[in-house]
């Protein structure tokens, strides 16, 4: 029996996850933070080995290859040892909004580079602190995690290193990139699931791993959930129905609007190209408790069409598949009956949904053909029968929505991101 572990470091905790070769569960782990965390090196370090400490050891014998995925544009800067020299930027961290100016003067105009949050811009924010000057590596969160267990450094994976402004079209830092020169080690970058190295032999030791277990290069917390939910082929896609609405259509061609915040990332020959809107759960949340939503949903109709026209929004502005920051909430008329309501609701998204997908298709992606939904409101049967009568696709449930079985299947190998021999040229030129 070879089992693979996947590892997710998500916004509120960390989850690990073995596989065996079907892709069945063995067994899971779980390890919460506080969220008014400080030390977020101590934390992270403390969560890698409460998951390792949590698999039953008859399994850790067995574990072959393990994967760890990270938060989007989580960054730290290392000495030559790997200490972090200063506390990490996390994903959602806006300083790098003041290096902002100095990056639209370098960076190609619309690049996903150009945002505050992305690594690029955290990374030269960063630049200005006394602590760089003993920084020798800019390492992702899930690079460095890596690094822990494999005793690499300076390893990443392209979907981590998007955000920090690598080409992964053609495989390599642009020159825009490097003209910034950068006095430290930008990551070189692995396709996600490639074997980087062993496991150090002093951790296997302490754990009670087999000697030769492969830590694979990682990847983000977000596509190892679209990963999870089993799509693979163009034209596969996953909605995700959280707080907010989130599409990804797998698709052979690579769509970039910067405009509606459309951009893509490689998997392997293919591009998980998405969107996200501002409507979703999170409005639903704002009228109803999740039981009322259960309660209401079952009376209503999903066979016949809601009168109602309404966008819903919690504030003025949406991006994707409107792009009007001032595009007003549409919630009236509110009708006496509060599952009318819901169905005008429901009615709203399952259309700005189509019309996401639309685009979507419109700038070039493959044509939809299966739909695999996730999120809290995955569930609601009603939902999904709206959506049905719009979006004219199969409609499944995610087979897992778990970003660590994701990043499992990603270390067993079932997801085959490797280079084809055209991509092995370019890098080789
Ligand atoms: P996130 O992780 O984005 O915060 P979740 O995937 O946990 O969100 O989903 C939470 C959302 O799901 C809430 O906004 C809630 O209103 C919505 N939700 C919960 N139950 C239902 C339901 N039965 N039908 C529709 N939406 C639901």
């Amino acid at each position: 029996m070879t089992l693979s572990l996947g590892i997710d470091f998500g916004t509120s905790g960390a989850r690990g996850v073995v596989i065996d070769q079907q892709g069945g569960i063995v067994s899971a782990m779980r390890h919460h933070w506080h969220v008014g965390t400080i030390d977020w090196v101590k934390c992270w370090t403390e969560a890698l080995w409460s998951l390792l400490g949590q698999i039953p050891r008859v399994f850790r014998q067995e574990i072959g290859t393990i994967a760890i995925n990270g938060t989007s544009s989580t960054i730290l800067l290392t000495d030559d040892s790997g200490k972090p020299v200063d506390a990490p930027l996390l994903y959602n961290d806006g300083r790098g909004a003041m290096a902002l100016e100095r990056l639209s003067q370098i960076a190609p105009a619309n690049h996903t580079v150009l945002s505050a949050t992305s690594s690029l811009a955290k990374l030269l924010w960063m630049q200005e602190l006394p602590s760089f000057l003993n920084a020798r590596y800019l390492l992702h969160q899930a690079d460095w995690l890596g690094f822990l267990l494999h005793g690499r450094l300076g390893i990443s994976d392209y979907h981590n290193a998007l955000k920090l402004g690598y080409d992964v079209e053609k495989l390599q830092y642009p020159e825009w990139l490097e003209r910034l020169q950068i006095p430290l080690n930008l990551p070189q970058v692995f396709p996600p699931g490639i074997p980087i190295g062993e496991l150090l032999p002093q951790i296997a030791a302490e754990f009670g791993f087999k000697a030769h277990c492969l830590v694979v290069a990682g990847t983000t917390d977000s596509i190892a959930a679209f990963l999870a939910s089993g799509a693979k082929f163009p034209g596969e896609a996953v909605t995700s129905l959280g707080s907010t609405l989130v599409l990804k259509l797998l698709s052979r061609h690579r769509i970039e609007n910067a405009r509606y915040g459309i951009y893509s990332h490689r998997l392997g020959d293919l591009w998980l190209t998405g969107g996200a809107s501002n409507t979703g759960g999170a409005v639903l949340k704002h009228f109803f408790s999740d039981l009322e939503l259960v309660q209401l949903s079952a009376d209503i109709d999903p066979t016949q069409a809601s009168v109602l026209d309404y966008y819903p929004l919690l504030k003025p502005g949406d991006r994707f598949p409107i792009n009007d920051p001032q595009l007003l909430p549409k919630l009236e008329p509110r009708p006496d009956q509060n599952q009318e309501f819901l169905h005008g609701l429901l009615e709203g998204m399952a259309r700005i949904e189509t019309k996401g997908y639309e685009l979507l298709q419109n700038l070039g992606a493959d044509p939809l053909t299966h739909i695999y939904t996730a999120g809290g409101g995955a569930a609601n049967s009603t939902w999904t029968a709206i959506r049905q009568r719009y979006l004219k696709v199969p409609i499944v449930l995610s087979k897992n929505t778990e970003a660590a079985y994701g990043t499992a299947l990603l270390a067993m190998g079932k997801i085959n991101l490797e280079r084809t021999t055209e991509d092995t040229e370019n890098t080789e030129e």
